[in-house]
């Protein structure tokens, strides 16, 4: 079934953006390193199974995202591709994973055991990432000695195999090495720990596979941020060895032209007052599309020239102070380039301030993906 959608407010993705990221990224690594996808959160707002197809058809070899649902929901598009889940599951998600040969993320014992009852031996068995806390105090095991437990505890399980072994760094993406060096040296005491090294070591987001050594990429690195055109901080720019190109725009259009007089006002609360006459648009576009009213003053796109939003931003709804009279149905940009102007993900961040990756996890199913 096509899916229709009346709305004019729409995110564009391009995937052949995406699929040049892809391939700048994979020149970037050693050739034996191997690239896997990071399409947890819905591939950041921009589509899991879209992107993760883009991303697969340029050298990606491996999925990652962060559920057993996320992982399900990929595994109903891609029947036969490795798929990770990065963070915990719980225990009687085990059969399904065997099941559907999806890979999980572990970091105790006690869970190895409890799940091993869930998984018949019938199955193949269920493959495993062991989870390394070198410094970012999320998900972990932390010492030599409890890295040997889990190993034992997996090993112990006929219907368990340890596929890999990886950690996450805290601050790859910031100039100051020291917790990133002390990262890596804990993972590698740990890797070296292991009685049999497994055949997929990785520690690498986008920030570190992009701007450190070559030591670091090891047997796989884990690309997010980047897949999508955005770079994970303004250090990582600063020097970032190619420009990534960004993958989604937001679109929409005037559905409602008026001019309003000197002491009119615009908006809930009345925040908005003209001195003058003026041309106010209204876009079909607001806070439960993830617009929230922070964004109050941003500027979109019109006719190629930038146009603030004034007055408070509502639900579904928000109004724009044009520069003279347009007609409705007159397109506006809302992230993205038209004519010579453009509107990044970045800027949106930098008024909200908070990161470029929160931006588009919070576009919310109301706006309609589109691909091209
Ligand atoms: N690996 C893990 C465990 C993550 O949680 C994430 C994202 O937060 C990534 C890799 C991808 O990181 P980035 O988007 O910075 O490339």
């Amino acid at each position: 079934t096509v899916e229709q959608y009346f709305r004019p407010t729409k995110a564009i993705i391009d995937l052949e953006a995406i699929r040049q990221n892809v391939r700048n990224l994979k020149a970037h690594i050693q050739p034996t390193t191997r690239i896997i996808a990071v399409v947890k959160a819905n591939a950041y707002g921009h589509g899991d199974v879209a992107v993760a197809g883009a991303a697969l058809e340029a050298g990606a070899t491996m999925l990652a995202v962060a559920t057993a649902d996320e992982a399900l929901h990929i595994r109903k598009h891609y029947p036969h591709t490795d798929i990770l889940v990065l963070g915990a599951t719980p225990v009687h998600f085990a059969p399904y994973a065997a099941e559907q040969r999806i890979t999980l993320t572990v970091f105790s014992p006690e869970w190895v055991e409890q799940a091993a009852r869930y998984v018949d031996t019938m199955m193949q068995p269920l493959k495993l990432h062991i989870k390394v806390d070198s410094g970012m105090g999320r998900i972990g095991v932390r010492t030599v000695d409890e890295l040997k437990a889990l190993e034992q505890a997996i090993v112990n399980e006929p219907t368990m195999t340890i596929d890999g072994i990886f950690t996450h760094f805290a601050t790859a993406d910031e100039e100051n090495a020291s917790l990133f060096t002390k990262q890596v040296q804990l993972f590698i005491e740990l890797v070296n720990a292991l009685t049999t090294r497994p055949p997929y070591v990785h520690a690498s987001n986008t920030a570190a596979a992009l701007i450190k050594d070559q030591s670091v990429q090891f047997d796989a690195v884990r690309y997010g941020i980047s897949l999508y055109g955005l770079t994970p901080s303004s250090y990582v720019s600063s020097i970032e060895p190619f420009a990534l190109q960004p993958a989604l725009s937001l679109q929409t259009e005037l559905v409602h032209v008026k001019e309003i007089q000197a002491g009119d006002s615009v908006g809930y609360g009345a925040t908005f007052v003209a001195e003058e006459s003026c041309w106010i648009g209204t876009l079909p576009i607001g806070y439960a599309d993830g617009m929230i009213r922070k964004l109050g003053g941003q500027e979109v796109l019109i006719d190629g020239q930038r146009m603030p939003i004034v007055g408070r931003i509502c639900m579904d709804q928000c109004m724009v102070l044009l520069r003279k009279k347009y007609p409705v149905g007159e397109p506006v940009q809302l992230i993205g380039k038209q004519g010579n102007e453009a509107v990044t993900l970045d800027e949106w961040a930098a008024r909200l301030q908070t990161i470029n990756y929160e931006v588009p996890c919070n576009f919310t199913n109301r706006i309609p993906r589109f691909y091209k």
